[in-house]
């Protein structure tokens, strides 16, 4: 049951003043945080807004009418996200999604994807430009994101059995819906297309083979996630975690398995394939066995705060930086400060006392941040 007096956005009031170095230096990709990790990757939230209400990330009970939405002129525009994009990649940054809320309820999405497609990495090479979706708008969308640039894309579907998929979306969204929009996707030429299953424990793990089963052979590789407590709504609790290893016996069962290597250092999904040569699975395991010594990811969330893990309950605020004329040479600079002090390593201290949150510290919602 989740409770209602949850705290609901962000930190209630600005995130963290970014500071500037006295000393300004150029830009550069070697930026180490307090771990030793390097930036690669940067999610981007454009819109803490969604049209699925999943139980375990936008309850009904707490993203209600009287949620306080961030209102449009909160947003960064296009033209921040670009300029921040292109300031990130001048950290060394290869690797931009975007996600949400639900990122193509953002007007004119394929207008941002357009513009964030032109950027490169100090050597020249475009960015690895990727975005997240619940596919209920893909049909429509497919060919303009196409078109824009955008480069790959992972849709998120947690069954295909409509009864145990509306429980989950928890607004009668039927699969066939979903699964239409994948179709869209390729028939306009993506490829590399990646389906997440968030599995819940009691929920929709009866849906795993069946999943497995219907997109082997397809070339889409299906990633299972473990449920994670993200944000102070969700009602999180370790009992409707499914361990990943659990998911891989349940497949290896039915479909025998055998794991391969990452296609690069600091991959979230561990791959596993099918050793009938019909294709590759990934298991993402951000509670049962933590990547965090890896995380070359920073976030930004859909008004322009950074935040330097999905588990912060503080942010930077970037977009009051970006607003009051600082150049982008100290926005640089602030951004290799924040990265620098990043010490975050939440999944590896989860407890069931920092996972509570109403005795741990509040969390940001995932939604706000991006998935
Ligand atoms: N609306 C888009 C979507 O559905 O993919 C993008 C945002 S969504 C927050 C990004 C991903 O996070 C989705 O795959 C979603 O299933 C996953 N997610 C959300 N809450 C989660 C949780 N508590 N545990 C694990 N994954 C979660």
């Amino acid at each position: 049951m989740v409770e209602k007096v949850i705290p609901i956005r962000i930190d209630e009031g600005k995130g963290l003043a970014p500071s500037i170095p006295e000393q300004l230096v150029a830009p550069h990709a070697h930026t180490q945080d307090a771990r030793g990790r390097t930036l690669r990757d940067l999610r981007l939230s454009v819109t803490d807004r969604c049209n699925f209400r999943c139980t375990y990330c936008m309850p009904k009970e707490v993203f209600d009418q009287n949620y306080p939405y961030l209102a449009h002129q909160e947003l960064l525009s296009f033209e921040e996200i670009t300029r921040l994009g292109s300031i990130f990649a001048s950290l060394g940054v290869e690797k931009i999604r975007l996600t949400g809320g639900e990122p193509l309820l953002r007007k004119n999405l394929e207008v941002l994807i357009g513009m964030l497609a032109k950027l490169h990495t100090p050597e020249g090479k475009p960015l690895d430009l990727t975005l997240t979706t619940n596919g209920s708008i893909l049909r429509k969308k497919a060919a303009a994101l196409k078109a824009a640039g955008l480069q790959r894309l992972t849709v998120s579907l947690d069954g295909l059995n409509d009864e145990t998929f509306k429980k989950m979306n928890d607004v009668d969204f039927p699969v066939a819906d979903v699964l239409d929009g994948i179709q869209a996707v390729q028939e306009v030429g993506f490829e590399n297309i990646k389906v997440n299953m968030v599995v819940k424990k009691g929920f929709n793990d009866h849906e795993i083979i069946a999943m497995a089963k219907h997109f082997k052979s397809t070339g889409i590789i299906l990633r299972f996630i473990e449920f994670m407590d993200v944000g102070s709504s969700n009602g999180w609790n370790m009992a409707e975690v499914l361990p990943s290893k659990d998911v891989l016996a349940q497949i290896n069962e039915v479909f025998p398995i055998e794991p391969i290597e990452a296609n690069y250092s600091g991959e979230v999904a561990q791959r596993w394939r099918y050793l009938d040569g019909s294709g590759e699975i990934g298991v993402i395991s951000s509670v049962t066995q933590t990547f965090c010594h890896e995380c070359t990811r920073a976030r930004i969330s859909t008004d322009g705060q950074m935040y330097q893990c999905l588990f912060a309950n503080q942010g930077y605020d970037f977009k009051t930086m970006m607003r009051s004329g600082r150049s982008d040479l100290e926005i640089a600079n602030a951004i290799m400060n924040t990265w620098a002090a990043r010490d975050n390593h939440y999944s590896e201290i989860r407890g069931s006392h920092t996972a509570n949150p109403s005795t741990g510290s509040r969390k940001v919602e995932m939604s706000y941040i991006g998935g």
